[in-house]
This record gives C-alpha cells, structure tokens and sequence, in this order.
C-alpha cells in the first residue's frame, strides 16, 4: 500500500555532487492524471509494487505527489547540438530519484514532460502524448532487441492540452535509466564548472558505471577508453539492426553506453545508408552511415573536456586523448563485424568474412532490399520472389556464403537457429508506429498493445502478426520525423 511508497528505496548519490550539476524543482500542476500505459514487467523488475503503482501511482507519476525519499531535481548538462555548443539541463524533466532494487542496482527515474525547471530556456516543459508513447515503445522494443537503452515504466496523460503546431494532449513518460550523466554533462563541468566539479563528476562516473577502474594508474583515461569502448559497442548494435538515432547530439550520448532520447529516431526499412529522418536534420549530419564517426567525433568532445584530468602537462593530455581516440575506427568495426558475421550465422572468423558482408550490403542497397527482411529471409532459408533475391549477383554471393557456412562445424539448421534468433522478424516499422500512435491518441489503445507484445519479442513470429513485418508501400510518403 501507498504507506510502503509503492516499494521505491531511493538513495540519491547525484545529490553529493557539487550543488552546480542540479537545481531542485517541482513538477507543473496538472488538470487529471491517469495513466495510460504501465510496463508491469518492468515495475516488476526493479521490485517495485507493480499494481499498487498502476492504481494510485498516477498523481506520482505526473509528478503531483512525490514518494519518500525522492530527490526532484533537474539536472544541468551542456551540449553539441547539430555542431554548435549550448547551455542545457533538463528543460522538461524532473529527477524522481536513484531507486536501489534488492540486489543492489541503482536506476534513476525521471519524469519527462513535467513541467518548467530552470533550464527551460524558451520551452514550456512539456510533452506530448504521441512523442512519449513513442518513446515507451521504440525503448523497449529496443530492450528486446539487447541492446542497451534506458527504459519506458508509464506514460501518464496529464488531462491537459500543450499546444505544438496544433493542440494536443499533454503527457509525462517515466523514464529508467543506468543514470543521467550524459558526454554533455562532463562539457558543462569543464565549460562552466570549478576544476573540483570536473573531477568529482568523473569520480562519480566511475564509481557509478566503471568501479572496476577506481584502482587504475590514470582512473580518468581508463574512464575515457572506457567510455569509447561501450559506445563503439552501442553503434555497432544501432547498425546492425538498421536504428538511425537522429539526434546525436553530445548531451544524447549517455556515459552508461545506453541508447538515450528517442526523438526523430527511426529504424530503416530499405537498405540506404544515407537514410535520414529527422527534418532538422536538413544536411544529414546523423545519417545512418555517419553514426559511427559521429559517435566519435562527440567522443572527442567527451576527452577534450576530460583533458585537466588526464595530465597535469596540456600536450601531454592531449597526446594521451589522441592516442585512445584514435582506437575507435578499429573497436568499432570489431564490434560491427562481429554483430554481423553473427547476422550471417558466421561462427567462428574467417579472413573474407567482412567482404562477404560488405558484398552482400551493396547488393542490397543496389536493389533496394528491405533491411530487416532480408537477413530475416537468410535465416530462414527463404528465396522471396523479389529483385535481390532473383539477382544473379546474389546467387553467387548465397554460393559463397554457403560454402562458408560449410567451412564451419555447425549444420545448416543448427546455423539458421542462431540466425533467426539475432535477426529480428520485428521492428518497429513507423508506418506501423504512427498509426497505432495515432488510433492511441483517438482513444483505441488496441493496435499499440498488439505492436507492443510483438516487439517485445521480436525474434517469434505469431502467424496472425506477420502483417507487421511488411514494409511501407512506395505510395505511403516516406517517413518524416519532427521534434
Ligand atoms: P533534445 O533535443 O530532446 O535532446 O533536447 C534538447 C534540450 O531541449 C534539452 O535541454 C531539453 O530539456 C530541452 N527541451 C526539449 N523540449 C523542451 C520543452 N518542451 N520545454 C523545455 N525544454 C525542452
Ligand atoms: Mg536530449
Ligand atoms: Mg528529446
């Protein structure tokens, strides 16, 4: 009952950081709360009392009320956004606090859409319904596809109207985070803080996501490489299952390595790598194949603003960041090429292996194969009547990869069992998405939660579902995101 605060423990570390990382606030008043979407799996997960929190948590959950122990604070962080430095900080979005589940890991929980704080320059602290719901559920469709990302717990509508192009419903998303602190934060620090808040906050980093490298030589260098490392992992993971970001700008880079803030995200139907989404996004600067140096390039900013904390001499940091930084191309692709071969059924590593699929890439950017489709197909041992399949290019390559497969100690079933449970049957294709956002908001929640259930296991393919795997017809507009 709401007398055991709905199983929340808080215990709130970011508020011993220098009282420069935050400002406390309070969330907007708002007309009704109710809520509209709970992941009881997840509020299982962090051993919360998932039916009590789904009842009487509304108020909570729109930030009206706050549980014992809550923190409620917004954080301040800087950032690159499209290139240009600014001054950020959570402008809609309230800390709730650092919830400690029984066996010990730590999450924050943060409301998104709650209303003003301090950084909320010229916007009105809110958000609305369709951008949190999906939000909820490209995270965790995400979730289900392993890669790392923070999580949705509820989207809570507010009963009031924001007003965008147009009026629409307002609602606040609970997010779940491995934590905030995000490449921006450390960019607020060296940019705007005193040289005891740049190092606390990298202590605090490490302490929270990296102990193991508290006893290092050079615990902040270890940080970066650290860093560079779980990020180049991310990336490959986006790559390797189509993700286009959209916004990567430095404060949307966690120090976690999760995937976070899903704006103009969106997964790629037809192979093209320079796939765009995001109509702010005019030059494609966060194209899909400019991720991975886009990753780096924030990374860069990441050491630059480490660099008082790397070597007391300036060339010397600056030697020691370029060295690590230069490592990023070579851990990327390592990564990349290992979820592909993977893709593939590729066991084990074979010299023509990254040619073998870089060939098999360009034939199907060249004919225009549906991304997911396509290693769906491979996996499972399906020829479709469609253009790259027919190709005579292709059949050569399938020869080549058979005989591949063959070189390998597994059998072609035992291969296409591994393929079909990496290569996704299910993604969250935005034609699908928007409609069922948009009958959500029309009051009919229906085509949301069947979407919800197959992208929550994305690897299994319901007979009656198969419907969500076709991709968008040349006559639907292509898809346009706005944020
Ligand atoms: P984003 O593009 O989502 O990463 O957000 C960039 C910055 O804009 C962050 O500081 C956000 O908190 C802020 N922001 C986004 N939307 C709003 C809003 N409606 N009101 C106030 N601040 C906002
Ligand atoms: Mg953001
Ligand atoms: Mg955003």
């Amino acid at each position: 009952d709401k007398k055991q605060n709905f199983g929340f423990r808080f215990n709130n570390s970011y508020l011993e950081l220098p009282q420069t990382f935050y400002s406390h606030v309070t969330a907007n008043e708002v007309t009704s709360p109710s809520i509209v979407i709970f992941n009881r799996t997840l509020a299982e997960k962090l051993g919360l009392d998932a039916r009590e929190l789904k009842e009487h948590g509304a108020a909570i959950l729109a930030g009206q009320e706050m549980p014992d122990g809550a923190a409620q604070i917004a954080q301040a962080y800087a950032g690159h956004q499209f290139g240009h430095f600014n001054m950020l900080g959570d402008g809609r979005a309230l800390l709730i606090g650092e919830h400690l589940t029984e066996n010990g890991k730590r999450f924050d929980l943060q409301l998104k859409g709650s209303g003003l704080t301090p950084y909320s320059r010229g916007g009105d602290g809110r958000a609305a319904l369709g951008p949190m719901l999906r939000e909820f559920i490209i995270s965790e469709a995400m979730h289900a596809l392993s890669i790392p990302t923070t999580r949705s717990l509820a989207v809570t509508a507010t009963g009031d109207i924001i007003y965008r192009e147009t009026a629409l419903e307002g609602a606040v998303l609970t997010r779940v985070a491995a934590s905030h602190l995000r490449v921006g934060t450390f960019q607020y620090a060296a940019a705007f803080g005193e040289a005891d808040d740049l190092k606390a906050l990298a202590d605090y980093a490490i302490e929270r996501h990296y102990p193991e490298l508290m006893q290092s030589e050079n615990r902040y260098l270890a940080l970066l490489e650290a860093v560079i490392d779980r990020q180049a992992s991310l990336i490959a993971k986006w790559q390797s299952v189509g993700f286009i970001h959209g916004v990567m700008n430095t404060d949307n880079m966690t120090i976690s390595g999760e995937t976070i803030d899903y704006g103009p995200c969106a997964f790629m139907d037809t192979y093209d790598v320079a796939t765009v989404f995001s109509s702010i996004d005019r030059q494609g600067r966060y194209a899909y194949r400019n991720q991975p140096p886009i990753a780096s390039w924030n990374l860069t900013r990441f050491a630059e603003s480490l660099l008082p904390l790397l070597h007391e001499n300036e060339e010397e940091a600056v030697q020691l960041a370029q060295t690590i930084l230069g490592k990023f191309p070579s851990i990327y692709e390592a990564y990349y090429y290992s979820e592909m071969r993977e893709k593939l059924g590729l066991l084990s590593i074979d010299d023509q292996d990254e040619k073998l699929i870089d060939d098999l890439l360009n034939l199907m950017e060249e004919h225009e194969a549906d991304y997911t489709n396509t290693f769906r197909t491979l996996s499972e041992g399906k020829r479709p009547d469609n253009d790259l399949f027919q190709s005579d290019a292709f059949k050569q390559w399938q020869k080549r990869w058979f005989e591949r497969i063959e070189q390998q100690d597994t059998t072609i079933d035992e291969t296409m069992q591994v393929m079909q449970s990496v290569n996704p049957a299910f993604i969250p294709r935005n034609h699908f998405v928007e409609q069922a956002i948009n009958q959500f908001a029309e009051g009919d929640p229906s085509m949301f939660a069947e979407m919800l259930q197959v992208l929550t296991s994305p690897f299994t393919v319901p007979e009656q579902y198969k419907k969500y795997t076709q991709p968008p017809t040349d006559e639907e507009p292509p898809f346009v995101s706005y944020c």
